[in-house]
C-alpha cells in the first residue's frame, strides 16, 4: 500500500468520524413537565423526549441535559403529547354561502394557491396527519406539495375523490344545469355495479389515492332532497372493499341514515363517517365487526347553525342540515356509552379549517372523558389509518409528531382549543 493510499484511509476516516458527529449534534431534547402517554392514558411528569432526525430517540426519566451542539426546548410549563390526527376534513375547501359558485368559476391552481392556507391552519392547531375525504384531485397535490416541503400543512392521507352512485352525495354533477349534467361513471368516482365499483378504486389508485371513501347515503350539502336514503348495495360496497383492500387502502363510508350504514358495515367498510341515526343494531353490528366510528360532531354544529343565516345554503339544504345537524352529538353519546370503537373527526371543511379541536370539547360535554377524546385523535386514529407503528403516540422510532398546551387537558379541555408548540417530523412550526 503506498503512502498516498494511507493517507487518503486516514482523511476518510476522519471525514466519517466528523460527519457522524454533525448528525449526532443534530440531536433535539424537549423537557416535558407533563407528558400524555396515549398507550396507558396516564401523564407522566418531568420527560425528556430526545429527538433525532425527524424521529424520536427516546423517551426519559427527568430532564436531559444537553451535549454540545444539542437544541433544548423548554416544555417544562406546558402538557405534551402526540400530533393530533383528524380523520375526516376536506383540505381543499371551506364551505361559505359562495361554495356553489366557486365550484364552477375557480380552476384547480386557484384551488391550490387557496388551500395552502387550510394546510396551514390546521398544522398550526396541533394536527399534524389528517385523512383527506374527497375533494377533486388537487388533495393529492397538496399531499406532495407538503411531503416535499414547499407549503406547511399536516400529513395528509386522501381520498382523492369519493365515490358515489349516479346522483348520489358525491356525484360532481348534482344540482347541474341538465346540458352539463352528462353521465359520470367510474373515472369521475360514480359506480353502479360491482365491476364499475373496482374500476374506480383502481381508478383512485391510478391518480394517487392513499385511502377510499363512498358515499353509503345522501348527503346534507348536495344539491339533493333527502340526506338518509341508501345509495350502494351491499354488492357495490363488498366490490369496493375488496378492490381497496389490494392496494391495502382503508375505507370510510359517509352514511346517515341506517340502512346505508348496515349495507357499509356488512360490505366491510372500516369507518362510518357521520352515523347520524345509528340506532342500537347498527352499534351492535359496528362492534361486531370493529367498524370505526368518525362523528363529525362540529361539522353537525355549524351547517346548524349556518342553515339559519338567509341563502347561506341552497333552500333545498336548509331541512336536511337542520334536522341531520344537531342529532350528531346525541348519536357519539349514545355510541360512546356502547362501546363503539370511536376515532376524532371533524369535517372541518364543512365547517372552518384550524378549529378541528373543537370536536374535542364537544366529545367531552357528551359524556367522553378528557383522555379518551385525545386518545380517539391519537391512538386511535393512527390505528385505523393503519400506521400506528409510525405515529399515534411519544415513543422510540416514531415520527417526531408532538405538540404541547398551556394547560392540562384533562382538567381543561378548552385548552385543546389553543395549541402553544407543534413539532412535525422534528421541526418546529410554533413555539
Ligand atoms: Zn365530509
Amino acid at each position: 500500500m503506498s503512502a498516498n493510499h494511507s493517507y487518503e484511509t486516514l482523511f476518510c476516516l476522519l471525514l466519517l468520524i466528523c460527519l457522524t458527529s454533525q448528525a449526532k449534534s443534530q440531536q433535539t431534547i424537549l423537557h416535558c413537565g407533563k407528558l400524555i402517554d396515549v398507550e396507558t392514558g396516564t401523564i407522566l411528569t418531568q420527560k425528556s423526549i430526545l429527538v433525532n432526525n425527524g424521529i424520536i430517540d427516546k423517551v426519559t426519566d427527568g430532564y436531559v441535559s444537553p451535549a454540545a451542539g444539542d437544541v433544548v426546548i423548554d416544555l417544562k410549563s406546558k402538557t405534551v403529547m402526540p400530533g393530533l390526527m383528524d380523520m375526516h376534513v376536506h383540505i381543499e375547501h371551506e364551505s361559505g354561502p359562495k361554495r356553489y359558485e366557486e365550484t364552477f368559476r375557480e380552476n384547480d391552481s386557484y384551488v391550490a394557491l387557496k388551500a395552502t392556507q387550510y394546510c396551514e391552519r390546521t398544522l398550526m392547531a396541533g394536527f399534524t396527519t389528517v385523512r383527506d375525504l374527497g375533494g377533486s384531485g388537487v388533495n393529492v397535490s397538496l399531499r406532495e406539495a407538503v411531503n416535499n416541503g414547499f407549503i406547511k400543512g399536516p400529513r395528509i392521507y386522501t381520498c382523492e375523490k369519493s365515490i358515489a352512485t349516479t346522483g348520489g352525495h358525491a356525484d360532481p354533477t348534482n344540482g347541474v344545469k341538465d346540458e352539463y349534467k352528462g353521465d359520470p361513471g367510474p373515472l369521475e368516482g360514480v359506480i353502479n355495479s360491482p365491476e364499475e365499483a373496482a374500476k374506480a378504486v383502481r381508478q383512485r389508485y391510478k391518480n394517487g389515492a392513499d385511502c377510499i371513501k363512498i358515499t353509503s347515503t345522501g348527503g346534507v350539502l348536495s344539491v339533493a332532497s333527502d340526506g338518509s336514503g341508501p345509495q350502494f348495495t351491499v354488492d357495490e360496497v363488498a366490490a369496493v372493499v375488496k378492490a381497496a383492500n389490494d392496494y391495502n387502502f382503508v375505507t370510510a363510508a359517509h352514511a346517515h341514515g341506517v340502512e346505508g350504514m348496515k349495507r357499509a358495515v356488512m360490505g366491510g367498510i372500516h369507518s362510518i363517517e357521520h352515523g347520524t341515526f345509528m340506532d342500537a343494531e347498527v352499534m351492535a353490528m359496528m362492534k361486531k365487526k370493529g367498524t370505526y366510528y368518525v362523528p363529525t360532531i362540529v361539522a353537525g354544529k355549524f351547517v346548524a347553525e349556518k342553515a339559519r343565516i338567509p341563502g347561506f345554503y341552497p333552500v333545498v339544504i336548509v331541512p336536511k342540515a337542520l334536522k341531520v345537524g344537531p342529532q350528531i352529538q346525541k348519536t357519539f353519546a349514545e355510541a360512546y356509552k356502547n362501546g363503539v370503537k370511536i376515532a376524532f373527526g371533524t369535517d372541518s371543511g364543512v365547517s372552518i379549517h384550524g378549529e378541528n379541536a373543537k370536536e374535542f370539547v364537544y366529545m367531552v360535554e357528551a359524556g367522553m372523558k378528557p383522555m379518551e377524546a385525545i386518545q380517539a385523535a391519537t391512538k386511535n386514529a393512527a390505528d385505523l389509518l393503519r400506521i400506528y407503528d409510525k405515529g399515534g403516540s411519544i415513543a422510540p422510532g416514531k415520527w417526531a409528531d408532538i405538540i404541547a398546551v398551556d394547560e392540562d387537558p384533562t382538567q381543561n379541555i378548552v385548552t385543546m382549543l389553543k395549541v402553544s408548540f407543534v413539532m412535525k417530523n422534528g421541526i418546529v412550526y410554533k413555539k
